[in-house]
């Protein structure tokens, strides 16, 4: 009984089952355990940073490499990484990473996008803000469009114009789309300004015949708007005093502009009026002023505390004319070209030609001067050539303006007689006298004379005489008329 319960237990089909199980077993376990041992024992690929990187254009790429370990240890140095990546040129490129030194192949691949996202840059000429006048279009002051990698766009911008504003926009080859706006704005803000032809301050000597000099408007959007200027003020050229006119003007926009003018009435110079000092020398220097003498002149005269007129020209520096007025000497007139044939042509031409060195004169130093001297003098007889009783009419006539004229009784010779600086010095000490005004003809142009003065004037000094320079109080030294 025992035996055979024995028996039972290996009998065949226990045996089959079990050698069946193991069938199976045999199959299934070894592909098994193979998939298994091939995932462990394949060496793995382990990129550094991102699968696929995104790069902009132009961007520089780093490579952050790949790390590869098997059975622990670190077997990094076996790969071998190609790749062909420029982000000089959009595209999508491949970093293959490759293991060395196995049957498989191994490998893994990262994806780089080289991109633009990048908008281009619009630029505009002129102001985004404009600033228009209220009756004017709006002209286009010019733009360009840049792209970092389309280059210049400027031809596919798209310009709109609505609401007071102007729209530029362009889009480049990524579909960046970049947008810039100008404002216009319409508006008149600015006065229009009154232009006075002439002098601020006009003299007539009473009687004369009132005319304006005139003037002129001008607006920044409504142009010449002369004719729109509404004058205040008369003048009345019978009565001697001082009158303002005042000038006038608004734009179209309401801005409003005002100047005024003064206009003097005085009497007419009478020939023997003003003072007579006998005993004072009034150095007067003519035709300058010019650069080396008149300066030299300048610094004696200062040094000696003296002081002098000069019967200027349209010649020669501004700057020394400004120094004769701010050191107190007297800028007196006396022809802007000093050429005969010019200013002796006739009365219209004589008083042309005065007023531009009077305009000069008071450009300068801001003085209306009055006080002048004939070229020639009022004696010469070269006005004969170009117009016959020129002088008697003149010498009348600019006392009738307002105007007082001094001629000389001492000539130091400096314009003819003499180069020679003593010679000009004895020319004129010889001649002073106490019993009379000492009116000295000199030229500040003529070196002689420089380099005479500093010893005139010493012995003027020494010799009780007073230095002064003409004022429109000072006595009219004449000569006489010969033409
Ligand atoms: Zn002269």
């Amino acid at each position: 009984m025992k035996k055979g319960k024995k028996k039972k237990f290996f009998s065949k089909e226990t045996l089959f089952k079990i050698f069946k199980f193991k069938v199976v077993d045999f199959i299934i376990i070894p592909v098994v355990a193979l998939i298994i041992a091939t995932l462990i024992l394949t060496p793995k690929i382990n990129l550094v940073g991102k699968k696929v990187v995104v790069l902009n254009y132009k961007d520089s790429y780093v490579e952050k490499g790949a790390k590869v370990r098997f059975l622990g240890s670190d077997i990094t140095n076996n790969l071998d990484i190609n790749s062909n990546v420029d982000t000089s040129k959009l595209g999508e490129y491949e970093v293959t990473y490759k293991l060395k030194g196995f049957i498989i192949p191994i490998s893994k691949k990262r994806v780089v996008k080289v991109v633009d996202s990048s908008k281009p840059v619009i630029s505009l000429e002129g102001d985004k803000e404009v600033k228009l006048c209220p009756n004017k279009k709006y002209e286009e002051q010019g733009y360009s469009a840049l792209d970092n990698v389309d280059g210049d766009l400027t031809k596919k911008v798209v310009v709109t114009a609505q609401d007071n504003k102007i729209t530029y926009e362009v889009k480049d080859s990524s579909s960046n789309i970049s947008k810039v706006t100008r404002k216009l704005v319409y508006e008149d803000t600015e006065s229009p300004v009154i232009n006075l032809n002439g002098l601020n301050e006009v003299t007539y000597t009473v009687g004369s015949r009132f005319t304006d000099p005139g003037y002129s408007a001008v607006d920044n959007c409504d142009g010449d708007i002369t004719d729109k200027v509404k004058i205040e003020g008369d003048v009345d050229t019978n009565t001697v005093g001082e009158y303002t006119v005042t000038y006038s003007v608004s734009d179209s926009a309401s801005n409003s502009a005002s100047v005024s003018r003064k206009f003097k009435v005085t009497n007419s110079i009478s020939p023997d009026s003003g003072v007579k000092k006998p005993g004072v020398i009034y150095l007067t220097f003519d035709d300058g002023p010019q650069e080396g003498t008149t300066n030299v002149i300048l610094d004696i005269l200062k040094e000696e505390g003296v002081k002098a007129t000069f019967f200027v020209t349209n010649k020669g520096p501004d700057y020394l004319i400004k120094r004769e007025s701010d050191e107190g000497h007297t800028v007196a007139l006396h022809t802007a070209t000093h050429d005969y044939a010019t200013v002796y042509a006739s009365a219209d031409s004589y008083f042309n030609d005065l007023q531009s060195v009077h305009d000069r004169v008071f450009n300068i130093t801001g003085i209306d001067s009055r006080i002048i001297r004939f070229p020639g003098g009022s004696s010469n007889t070269i006005s004969r050539r170009y117009s016959n009783g020129i002088m008697s009419y003149l010498t009348t006539e600019v006392l009738n303006r307002g105007y007082r004229y001094y001629d000389w009784n001492i000539s130091s010779g400096d314009a003819g007689g003499t180069t020679d600086p003593n010679q000009v010095y004895l020319n004129v000490v010889n001649n002073l006298s106490h019993d009379r005004p000492n009116m000295v003809l000199c030229h500040d142009i003529k070196t002689h004379t420089r380099d005479a003065l500093r010893n005139i004037i010493k012995y003027g000094k020494d010799n009780g005489y007073t230095f002064e320079a003409i004022t429109m109080e000072t006595y009219m030294i004449r000569q006489r008329v010969n033409n």
